[in-house]
């Protein structure tokens, strides 16, 4: 019954870019230099035009992202529950509020009128998160953005790849923050890099990125700003540029493995689907949510049933206030309701660029049956 196993995702690494990996590791310079100089103009290209610097994390990117704004202390912060612990995480860590604002059952990513409806005067910035690659809608986010005063930090770890109506991810709007971890649609193992406004804001990236050391001062360097340890190395951006060659045919791929979901996925299941975008998502997931209350076991039962079929399935993301970290914050079950059942009842099934239609038709037939043997 089983096959080879398939795992909900796996990195796709050319024999090209691996022989440029061991041309780097020869070169005798293995950390930050031309390699990222060279990634950091190819993705200021892909942005067309805007600055672009790497750095080892999408959440590095986040962080930096907010201190370059100027976001610490008092001010709060707008975000969603649903999505990687990290996209709060750097609101905390710089020492500001996260507000939660629930999501649109429909599309997963933040309501718009809630976000709206949660702005006061301490409000500084909002992170909108472009849940499994569908955007955010950008005209709506920018038009309140402007009209309230608020900084807007895309949390775009997912979207890479990504576009509005027909404008990259990144290639227009405020900060824009990208993962380029091991699982996102292009990887440099870890890794990140964050789009910016101008070149001040550039210029303090690189300096916040590397213990605030700027090269002035009367030994002709000085820090005169508390930065942190944030490079990406070349052997990292060496992949990362293997990658951006490819990353056409990667999002060509997983629309297309998409579009087959859609034509295979039993829909009398009563699992929710995600929004069929195919002009402007990445297809960084297909995630589904399980018919729980209808079923004879839980999402871990689901998910075993699946190994047992020989295919992975991901859970991305449990509700991030329900957390002990932040239920010790006062945030509470009931805060959320879309957040929190969609987080209790989503999987991600499994896609990725090196993966066939009949894998697909295979993960497709292996849920029904699944989810047929527990319906009562
Ligand atoms: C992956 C991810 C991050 C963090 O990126 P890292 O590179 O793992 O630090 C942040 N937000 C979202 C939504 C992500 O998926």
């Amino acid at each position: 019954m089983a096959g080879e196993f398939l795992p909900f995702t796996r990195p796709s690494i050319d024999e090209e870019t691996i022989a440029g990996v061991a041309e780097v590791l020869r070169s005798g310079w293995i950390t930050s230099g031309p390699q990222v100089k060279a990634f950091e103009a190819a993705l200021a290209a892909h942005c067309r035009g805007r600055p672009v610097r790497t750095l080892n994390s999408g959440t590095a990117a986040l962080e930096l992202a907010l201190r370059i704004a100027g976001i610490g202390p008092g001010d709060e912060v707008i975000t969603s529950p649903l999505t990687w612990v990290a996209t709060s995480n750097v609101v905390l860590t710089v020492g500001a509020r996260p507000v939660f604002v629930d999501v649109d059952p429909v599309t997963r990513n933040l309501d718009l009128d809630g976000v709206e409806a949660a702005i006061t005067p301490r409000t500084k910035a909002v992170i909108p998160v472009d849940l499994a690659g569908l955007p955010v809608d950008r005209d709506r986010i920018y038009e309140i953005a402007r009209r309230r005063g608020l900084r807007v930090v895309e949390d775009a770890a997912q979207s890479f790849g990504a576009n509005w109506r027909g404008t990259p991810i990144g290639a227009a709007g405020d900060l824009v923050a990208f993962s380029f971890h091991a699982n996102k649609n292009i990887t440099t193992t870890e890794g990140g890099a964050l789009v910016l406004n101008d070149a001040a804001e550039a210029r303090l990236c690189e300096k916040l990125r590397l213990q605030g050391v700027t090269r002035s001062g009367e030994d002709g360097m000085d820090v005169d700003v508390l930065g942190y340890k944030f490079n990406l190395t070349d052997v990292a951006a060496r992949i990362g540029l293997g990658q951006l060659t490819q990353l056409e045919a990667f999002t060509a791929g997983r629309r297309e493995l998409a579009r087959r979901y859609f034509e295979r996925f039993d829909t009398t299941l009563g699992c929710e689907l995600p929004v069929a975008d195919f002009a402007q998502s990445n297809w960084h997931m297909f995630q589904v949510t399980l018919p729980l209350p209808r079923l004879a076991f839980d999402r871990a039962g689901f998910i075993r049933q699946m190994r047992e079929r020989g295919v992975g399935v991901g859970v991305h993301y449990p509700a991030v206030h329900l957390f002990g970290l932040y239920r010790v914050m006062g945030w509470r079950e009931g805060d959320f309701p879309h957040a929190e059942r969609i987080g209790r009842s989503i999987v991600t099934l499994p896609l990725f660029p090196a993966m066939t239609v009949a894998d697909v038709d295979r993960v497709c037939a292996a849920v029904s049956e699944v989810i047929r043997g527990g319906l009562s």
